[in-house]
């Protein structure tokens, strides 16, 4: 018996199912329900919540979250092998898992979905960041999503939370922080999967602000940030100087050395440029 409901331990399960890891499915499955009830604890308050997991595999953390009184989890999956065992958590609590069988790149989960929304996922780790990129990017703000808090390969997860200064520190730490507090809230060794990946994880668990930390137009911050960070050796005079013919001044007036380097910027300041090219373009002036 298990520690967290009246299901069959996931071994048991796996090999009934004969649910094979499969690696070009990212398959890495948790099998520990004391586990997987501490990643859906980190989820936040679900009793009022709808959850959206992504590749729930054989069900470990669908019933973590189901344990920990998710209202309702919609869960799409790829794998048809998985799609018998996660009916048996089905019928287990009626009426509070639905399954889609699918790829969740082609898959808008929204419209099966009610707000409160919160997104819950050990992400196959060949789709996680651009699962994460959409979540982070929608048309507008704020997302459907209260919070996500996500598996990741560990290196992933420190790009996520990076600060100034880190090498971690690049496009993917300013575009979650923009708009979300992201912290790491547990991190595993290879072990605790199966098979077990080279590498450690982290769950990383990113919460959606009303707003932005500081105003700019998503298109100019993102253009800036690329530009900055593909070139993040050079001067940032260098690297941005296809963006304005008067880069120099626009960088002094945005408070930022025009010899600094990308991974130097705090986010305010790639905000207060971005402001300050989108003013120059509007006005017209060179
Ligand atoms: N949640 C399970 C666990 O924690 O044990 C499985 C996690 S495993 C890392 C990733 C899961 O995502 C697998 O079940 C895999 O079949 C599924 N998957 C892979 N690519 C997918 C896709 N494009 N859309 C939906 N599910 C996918």
């Amino acid at each position: 018996m298990s520690s967290i409901d009246n299901l069959p331990p996931l071994r048991e399960v796996i090999a009934r199912h004969d649910l094979r890891a499969k690696k070009q499915l990212g398959q890495n499955f948790l099998l520990d329900l004391n586990l997987t009830a501490k990643i859906a604890r980190q989820a936040g308050d679900l009793d009022e919540c709808d959850v959206l997991e992504i590749g729930p595999g054989p069900g470990g953390l669908t019933r973590g979250l189901l344990a920990e009184g998710a209202r309702h989890v919609l869960a799409i999956e790829k794998d048809a092998r998985a799609l018998p065992a996660l009916a048996e958590i089905a019928a287990a609590y009626p009426g509070r898992l639905s399954v889609i069988h699918g790829d969740a790149l082609q898959i808008d989960p929204l419209q099966h979905l009610t707000p409160p929304i919160r997104v819950a996922a050990n992400l196959p780790y060949n789709i996680g960041t651009e699962l994460l990129i959409r979540w982070l990017t929608p048309a507008d703000w704020p997302p459907f999503w209260q919070s996500l808090t996500l598996m990741f390969q560990k290196e992933v997860a420190e790009r996520i939370v990076a600060r100034p200064g880190s090498k971690a520190y690049g496009r993917l730490a300013l575009l979650a922080q923009w708009r979300a507090d992201a912290r790491i809230v547990m991190t595993l060794p290879p072990e605790a999967f199966v098979p077990g990946p080279k590498i450690h994880s982290a769950v990383v668990q990113l919460t959606a602000l009303p707003g932005p930390r500081f105003p700019a137009d998503p298109a100019i911050l993102s253009q800036i940030t690329a530009a900055a960070f593909n070139q993040r050796r050079k001067m940032l005079r260098a690297s941005l100087r296809g963006l304005h013919p008067q880069i120099e001044a626009l960088l002094d007036q945005a408070g930022i050395a025009p010899t600094a380097r990308a991974e130097e910027i705090e986010l305010e300041r790639f905000c207060t440029l971005a402001r300050a090219l989108q003013a120059r373009r509007d006005a017209g002036t060179p």
